[in-house]
């Protein structure tokens, strides 16, 4: 595998980054996972904005220029000969603090460390989308966001993480975390969606989670479609007695939850209106590829 490593491509046995680097040791530092459907990258501008906006967050400057973007992805897709007819791209940017001297201040560490990343896509199962998969919700709260935003994508993740643990333990596919009032937020890695009475519903953005690039792009298809949708407060036992449940981020795209804590979503099988919303999605993505 070939990754670009601060000024160049380099084989994967020679992408080594410092023990003193500051995402090692603070987790210090902002990324982005992104795809590609072929070719074309997904919503690339706007993955590269939140990178950006997270990296402003954080007081990281991104030591590439904004123009240069497209050209490095596309190389990482090429010389990793992925992002083509047979093998869509999996691409991660991550961008560090840097190397610097042991402590806190971000002045020790004068060059962040840039690093792409990418490989074949591995979207879920097709089993996974026909039958559902299941949630738990965790005991693990989500990050407050006036003490660390869920909208910072950070590489500091333990949050999710210990979320994920626990789905694990209970042998879920993933946990839905809730904010400090109990009120729902999304899964550890995926925006939550569920369907009441024909609603479309999804916790707010203010509940505190990350404005998934997915998430957007299905209310706007929602709400072309005339779908009624609620944005808002939703406490656990809405989505006890949701008709439908769902989960979006841009790998999986549309994926049904049939069970959240042992009980069945609905009729424990993927919804008919989560089956229009993917659909939908499917159909529309063309629109949401780069040229
Ligand atoms: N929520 C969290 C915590 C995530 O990490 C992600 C994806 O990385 C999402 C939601 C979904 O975001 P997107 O649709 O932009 O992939």
């Amino acid at each position: 595998m070939w990754i670009y490593l601060n000024d160049r491509f380099v084989k994967e046995e020679e992408a080594v980054v410092s023990v003193f680097d500051h995402g090692f040791l603070y987790g210090d530092g902002v990324y982005e996972t992104i795809r590609s459907y072929g070719s074309r990258i997904f919503m690339r501008d706007q993955h590269l904005t939140r990178l950006r906006r997270s990296a402003d967050a954080i007081g990281l400057t991104i030591p590439i220029s904004e123009h240069r973007w497209p050209d490095l992805l596309h190389e990482a897709m090429t010389r990793n000969d992925v992002g083509h007819e047979r093998t869509d791209a999996y691409l991660r940017i991550t961008i560090s603090r840097g190397a610097g001297d042991i402590g806190l201040d971000p002045a020790l560490c004068p060059t962040p460390t840039v690093v792409i990343m990418t490989k074949p896509l591995h979207p879920p199962s097709l089993e996974q989308y026909r039958g559902g998969v299941t949630l738990i919700v965790a005991k693990t709260r989500r990050n407050l966001p006036s003490a660390l935003s869920p909208q910072i994508k950070a590489t500091n993740f333990l949050n999710n993480i210990l979320a994920k643990r626990e789905a694990i333990a209970a042998g879920a596919f993933d946990s839905i975390l809730l904010n400090w009032e109990s009120h729902l937020t999304e899964c550890t890695v995926s925006n939550l969606f569920f369907f009441k009475a024909g609603r479309l519903c999804t916790p707010a953005l203010a509940c505190g989670l990350l404005d998934g690039i997915t998430r957007d792009i299905v209310l706007s298809l929602a709400r072309e479609s005339k779908i009624p949708v609620d944005e808002g407060y939703f406490g656990v036992e809405t989505i006890h007695k949701a008709d439908e449940c769902f989960l979006t981020n841009t790998s999986m795209e549309v994926m049904p939850v049939t069970m959240v804590d042992g009980h069945p979503v609905g009729k424990g099988t993927p919804g008919l209106l989560t089956q229009q919303i993917h659909r939908l999605f499917i159909a529309n993505r063309t629109h949401f590829l780069e040229p």
